[in-house]
């Protein structure tokens, strides 16, 4: 596994630490958030250095938070709250589609050492990889591709986290989803609000379950193309 964050070495004190206290102690753990384990990556995870300079004041408020190219980091509770759902264990393998800056990659890393992230804006690929380099996250395998067709050299995964909205399921992830695994995405309308679902492989099967409301920035590429 990469180091962790706590260990990267960053430059100057951490004068983050006790706004990244207070997000978790007031928008995770006051609002449901319970995994032990979630709650204390992140914790760690310094999110004011997965966005530019002029954004790090904001980077703990309760809120989505701009990346650059039009896309955004999902609000501290978004990512805890799919984290939690998708329950990732020590030795699981998990896929991100929708890279970005690189934070729900950081955040999964600290679950696990098996974490793959595909991003299809080569801009946001690069940085996030330079990124993610920098503050030791070396572990985490990062590819510049459309997500739709998930990893497939890298099948099957225990968890695959999309974090782009779709109006379908790409049914590549599905067939990449290991049995027993977890997949999670906005699932609706691309242009307003969508409904994050959770779905289980038990015996071959998908159970479906509908978690609440979220707004994500759409999935681009082959999702837009092919469709129900
Ligand atoms: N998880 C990210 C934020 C995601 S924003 C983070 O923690 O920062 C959604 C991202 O999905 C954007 O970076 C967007 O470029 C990417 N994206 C959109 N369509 C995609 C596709 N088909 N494959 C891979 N990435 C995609």
């Amino acid at each position: 596994m990469g180091r962790k964050p706590d260990e990267a070495g960053l430059a100057e004190p951490d004068k983050f630490a006790p706004a990244r206290t207070l997000m978790v102690k007031k928008d995770l753990r006051g609002r449901g958030i319970t995994d032990k384990s979630v709650l204390e990556v992140m914790g760690k995870v310094p999110r004011h250095l997965f966005v530019s300079g002029r954004m790090r004041a904001r980077a703990y408020g309760d809120h989505p938070l701009p990346i650059g190219e039009g896309q955004t980091i999902s609000q501290p509770y978004v990512v805890a709250l799919m984290t939690e759902l998708v329950n990732i264990k020590s030795a699981e393998k998990a896929l991100e589609i929708g890279t970005g800056s690189g934070y729900q990659a950081a955040v999964l890393a600290g679950l696990t050492d098996q974490v793959y992230t595909v991003e299809i804006r080569e801009g946001l690929a690069l940085k996030a990889g330079e990124r993610l380099e920098g503050l030791g996250y070396d572990g985490i395998k990062l590819k510049h591709a459309d997500g739709y067709f998930g990893w497939e050299e890298h099948a099957p995964f225990d968890v695959i986290m999309v974090t782009a909205a779709a109006n379908h399921i790409p049914p590549p992830l599905l067939k990449q989803l290991r049995e027993g695994g977890r997949l999670i995405i906005p699932l609706g309308s691309t242009t307003y609000y969508q409904t994050l679902t959770l779905v289980t492989k038990v015996k071959g099967e998908f159970e479906v379950e509908q978690i609440t409301g979220v707004r994500f920035v759409p999935l681009v590429g082959e999702a837009q193309e092919s469709g129900p």
